[in-house]
Formats: C-alpha cells, structure tokens, sequence
C-alpha cells in the first residue's frame, strides 16, 4: 500500500504549532514577527502565491508589511525599500516574489536583504552555509520537503536521492540538503542524458522541472519514494476552471511507489508554511527566544 505524504496535514500542525509560539511570544516581545513580502507587476500566478502567504501570516498572527509595487519600478527604487525594511525594527522577514520584470537585476536586489532577514534562504550566506552544514535561513521548498520526509520517518542514510531540476530557489538547494542527510545525491536537469536510467536508480525521487507527467510509472523504482514539487497551471476544455498539475503522473506512479506526495495538498502547503517558521525563527533569534 502507497502512504500519502501529506504536507497540508503537516502544514496544518505546523501553523498551530506557530500560532501557539507567537501567542506565547508576542507579549513579552511587545510585537509580533512581522514578514514582507515585495511584489512587483501582475503576475497573476505571482498575486495567488502572495495572497495566500499573507492570509497564512494572518493565521499564525504574523504581521504583513508587504507591498504591491507597479511592474515600471525602477531597480533604485527597490533598493530604497528594501534598505528601509531592512533597517525596520518591527521586520523580520523579507521576501522577494520573484520573478522579476526583466529590467530588474533580481540578484542584486536578493542580495541586498540582509541575511538574517532572508527568510527565502537566497542570499549568498545562507546559500554558503547550507553549503557548510552551517545554521541557515533555508530555502522554503527543499526545507519543507526535509521536514515532510522526517515526519514520516522516511529512512534516508546512505541511500540514493535523484532531484530533477537545478534551479537556484528549488533544485540546487534541495540536491545539498539532501545529501547533508547522508544521502548520495544527484542533481539531474534538462540537459541530463539518460534521465529514465537515472530515475530508476533513485530510493527518493524529487522531482521540481515544471513538466506535467514528466515522470512515468517505468521511470520508478518500486518501493521508492517520490516528492513531487511541480506546479503547473493547465487549462483544458473539459474542465470548469485551470487545475495545478505535478510533474509525476500520479495515478500511476503510486501504484509503484511506497510514499508520494499528491499536487495540491503536498509540497505546496509546506513552502508557505516554511516561510512563515523562517519568520518566526529570525525574531526568536533576535530575541534569544
Ligand atoms: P525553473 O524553471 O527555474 O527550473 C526548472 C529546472 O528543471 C531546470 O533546472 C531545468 O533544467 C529542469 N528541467 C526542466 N525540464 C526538464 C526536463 N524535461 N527534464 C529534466 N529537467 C528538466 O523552475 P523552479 O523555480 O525550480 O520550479 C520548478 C517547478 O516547481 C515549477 O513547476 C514550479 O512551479 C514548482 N515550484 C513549486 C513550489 C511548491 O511550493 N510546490 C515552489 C517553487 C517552485
């Protein structure tokens, strides 16, 4: 029998879990954590993600300090905000929607966060600390997929991860914190050759490209388990509205695999709810909470 990785679950007892440590927090403190997230243009896959990060902030009673800034801001003007909420005392987090307009140079904005108000975990120290198996501000998605897997006791040591996807926000990040498990990890991408042989090597398959059904029940090795991190929005005539779609092809991958998480109700819920542990643990580590 397949178990369901159930991040929205998990999610939900982590939420209470922050919830309870705010309420706990706040009047010693004399403020909640307070996060914001920054969005510019109208990105409308963008709009939902923030929307749904600032009713979660709402939830758990972290302040929202976050802005919606027209697609013609300029880079200057970015830094200025940016350099204020770093200099706010009542913020402890700051998020960077991405992406960007074109004209914006993302990296030089990430990077003008301060670290410890990095609670996406894309600053070039934390990055370096994942690196070092140092504390860190972690990347929300590959740490909450971490956090699913050892809720489920999921057995990790020595055995073999395969991520497809390299990216910077996902990918990469998730390769390291893998292999930080004790795992030996592959990181395979686009231009990976043989990805089926790939795939069937892996005990834990993670999956983060962006291609609906991109991996098939003959791309898995029975008994292994597979995350999947894909989202895509797709439309068809048959359906009422756009549906999310994963990169696994679910129905036939769990008669194959031992542990799966679903798309929606896996990966997703446990991002939003990293960022917002990411909040809080930058405020009680100002505090020495
Ligand atoms: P990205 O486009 O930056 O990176 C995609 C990666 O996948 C690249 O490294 C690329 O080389 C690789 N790739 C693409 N097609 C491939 C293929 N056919 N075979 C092998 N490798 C392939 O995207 P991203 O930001 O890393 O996001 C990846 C997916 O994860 C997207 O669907 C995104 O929406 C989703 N995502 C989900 C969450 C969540 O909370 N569940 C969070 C972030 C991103």
């Amino acid at each position: 029998m397949t178990g369901i990785l159930d991040g929205k679950a998990l999610a939900a007892k982590m939420q209470a879990e922050l919830t309870q440590d705010v309420k706990t927090f706040t009047p010693t403190i004399g403020r909640p954590p307070g996060l914001a997230v920054l969005m510019v243009g109208d990105n409308p896959a963008s709009a939902a993600y923030v929307r749904g990060k600032e009713r979660a902030c709402q939830r758990v009673g972290i302040a929202s300090f976050g802005r919606h800034y027209p697609a013609e801001t300029t880079q200057e003007e970015l830094i200025q905000v940016i350099d204020s909420l770093n200099e706010n005392d009542q913020v402890d987090g700051i998020l960077l929607q991405l992406p960007l307009p074109e004209h914006l140079n993302g990296v030089a904005l990430l990077n003008r966060i301060l670290p410890h108000k990095d609670v996406d975990g894309l600053h070039p120290y934390n990055m370096g600390q994942l690196l070092r198996d140092e504390p860190a501000m972690q990347s929300c998605t590959p740490s909450g997929v971490m956090r699913l897997l050892a809720e489920y006791n999921i057995d990790l040591l020595g055995k073999h991860a395969v991520v497809i996807g390299r990216s910077i926000l996902v990918g990469k990040p998730m390769g390291i914190m893998l292999l930080a498990a004790d795992m030996t990890a592959t990181i395979a991408h686009i231009l990976s050759e043989n990805i089926p042989d790939l795939t069937r090597t892996a005990d834990v398959l993670v999956v983060a490209a962006g291609c609906p059904k991109l991996i098939t029940a003959d791309m898995v090795k029975p008994g292994a388990v597979v995350v999947d991190i894909g989202i895509t929005r797709v439309t068809d005539p048959a359906w009422e509205k756009p549906r999310l779609v994963g990169d696994v092809d679910f129905d036939a991958v769990k008669e194959v695999a031992s542990w799966i998480t679903p798309v929606p109700g896996g990966v997703g819920p446990m991002t939003v709810t990293m960022l917002l542990y990411n909040t809080v643990l930058s405020y009680r580590q100002r505090f020495s909470l």
